[in-house]
């Protein structure tokens, strides 16, 4: 039996893998942060991320991150907004707005749609070559 290990990506430590994707130590210092941020905002659940910031030490980045894995279910119980990822307009759930989640599954749409087209498109032009060609003798 071999035994996974991989490079954890917060402090670079070489750790036997788990099921989470960091070394037990920063894993479990990550749970200690949730934890504050979490008890922090059930006591104050209009603060802003700078104030939970502020008052956890807990960075501004690590609580977005919560925020955007959907772990602290803001949209919920909390008035916390944040940027979207795309747009930086204010959203307090996930990572984008409402506008580029929509907007993110139209250009997936159209950008297979045109795939196809171009697709269509070669196939025609080869064609006319190929009869071009033969017309020419
Ligand atoms: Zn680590
Ligand atoms: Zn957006």
């Amino acid at each position: 039996m071999s035994i996974n290990v991989a490079n954890c990506p917060r402090c670079g430590r070489i750790y036997a893998k788990t099921v989470k994707n960091l070394c037990p130590e920063c894993a479990q210092e990550e749970e200690a942060a949730y934890e504050k941020v979490y008890r922090y905002l059930r006591e104050k659940p209009k603060s802003t991320v700078q104030q939970v910031s502020e008052h956890t030490g807990v960075p501004e980045e690590r609580i977005l991150s919560f925020l955007r894995q959907d772990r602290i279910m803001s949209a919920e119980w909390t008035e916390l907004t944040y940027p979207c990822e795309r747009c930086g307009a204010e959203i307090n759930t996930g990572r984008f707005c409402d506008r580029c989640n929509k907007e993110m599954q139209e250009s997936l749409h159209s950008a297979a749609k045109s795939i196809r087209k171009q697709d269509n498109e070669e196939r025609r032009t080869s064609y006319h070559t190929d009869t071009q060609r033969k017309r020419r003798g």
